[in-house]
């Protein structure tokens, strides 16, 4: 008698895999070419072959749960040589964002994250925040003095530059506002780590993609120095063929976030240890660091924007929400300094609000947008090199 093995589909699954950009789907009929052309894949259980039948027929977990979809750099190749114009690429990009979905919470705020139509409320609620920071600073300072003198600290954090952003919005309110979100990012980020660590454990025992039976953290977390020459040097990029070019953009939005973040870094180190407000001049290292950051940011979002338009890539709203997002952050920062530099009082302050209001979508929506893809991909890469998967 032959074994039967019952398939219980998750219709949900296929419907939301389908609306993330995965509509090629259904059209896969099973032939491997994808699976051979991946230059990464390797070569026990390579993918996307065996990915494209196991979404189509619902079987989330098989895929959710899966590292592999984390090894996937969305070069195209397969896509370009599948005979069946099934997109093999897109559709494991439309499953790392419905891994990223599931595994963050409050998963009504990820749904909403990658619906256009709540971009408007997402929008207004920092819009609003900021507009009430504003109100704050520009007509309760007096009262604001009085209040932070009750705990030791200084209300005013500009100099006497005429045009300074912390005229219009305290820095300390920024900082109250950031801090919080930021610190619920990383909160947010752990907990669905976790659940997806574990995931991908079972994942490759069950495929036997893995000769570790027990998931030891601590090794796996050893791992990572090994893992972040890769990504820092876009190794896995190179090894594509069709979309290589996309490799130089990518590392420039890359380490356009890195230059903020050192940027913010710095600032902070000179605003609440050193005690320097700004604004600062043009050759303090944390201009260099923003303004370069920022200009990779732009050029990196441009050339992807370029990539896409003119290949006539398949991309629905998380692509451009991300594009237009890293984009705006990068453009609103310089256009705010540009804007003072110039003497524009109110120039500066409303590109300074429009500014803010993108960091707010960074920092909040972040753990459910495509650009979370970034850490998940870090650890879905630190979990194949732990488990020994190349
Ligand atoms: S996605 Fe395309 S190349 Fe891959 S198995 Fe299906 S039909 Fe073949
Ligand atoms: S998009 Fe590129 S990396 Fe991803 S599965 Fe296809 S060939 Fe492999």
């Amino acid at each position: 008698m032959s074994d039967k093995t019952l398939v219980n589909p998750n219709l949900e699954f296929i419907d939301e895999v389908v609306g993330l950009g995965g509509d090629s789907l259904k059209k896969c009929f099973q032939c491997a070419t994808c699976a051979v052309a991946c230059p990464i894949a390797p070569e026990n259980s390579p993918f996307p072959r065996k990915e494209m039948i196991a979404a189509s027929w619902g079987l989330k977990d098989r895929v959710v749960g899966s590292a592999d979809i984390w090894l996937c750099h969305e070069c195209g190749d397969c896509s370009t040589l599948c005979p069946r114009g099934a997109q093999p690429g897109d559709v494991l990009s439309a499953i790392r964002s419905y891994a990223i979905t599931e595994y963050a919470r409050p998963k009504k705020l990820a749904k909403m994250v990658t619906d256009k139509s709540k971009l408007g409320i997402l929008t207004a609620i920092p819009a609003a925040w900021f507009a009430l920071m504003a109100i704050i600073t520009m007509f309760f300072g007096g009262a604001m003095e009085k209040l932070f003198h009750v705990f030791g600290a200084h209300w005013v954090h500009h100099t006497d530059a005429p045009i300074a952003q912390a005229r219009f919005i305290s820095s300390w309110l920024v900082d109250l506002t950031f801090i919080p979100l930021a610190t619920a990012a990383i909160v947010i980020f752990y907990l669905g780590l976790k659940r997806m660590i574990n995931d991908m454990h079972e994942n490759a025992l069950a495929e036997g993609k893995t000769d570790k039976q027990d998931l030891d953290i601590k090794e796996l977390l050893k791992t990572i120095p090994a893992v972040l020459p890769k990504i820092l040097k876009h190794k896995q990029f190179n090894e594509c063929g069709e979309n290589k070019a996309r490799g130089t953009a990518h590392m420039m939005v890359l380490y356009g976030f890195v230059g903020c973040f050192i940027a913010t870094t710095i600032g902070f180190f000179l605003l609440y240890v050193v005690g320097s407000a700004g604004p600062y001049s043009q050759i303090n290292p944390l201009k260099w660091f923003g303004n370069l950051g920022g200009i990779l940011m732009v050029l990196g979002a441009a050339l992807m924007i370029k990539d896409r338009l003119g290949k006539d890539k398949s991309s629905n709203y998380k692509d451009w929400y991300l594009l237009g997002l890293v984009i705006l952050l990068g453009a609103t920062g310089l256009l705010t300094e540009m804007a003072r530099l110039a003497g524009s009082t109110f120039g500066t302050y409303l590109l300074y609000y429009i500014h803010l209001i993108m960091v707010f979508h960074l920092f909040a929506y972040v753990p459910f947008s495509k650009l979370a893809h970034f850490v998940y991909r870090i650890v879905g890469m630190t979990y194949a090199e732990y488990a020994n998967r190349q």
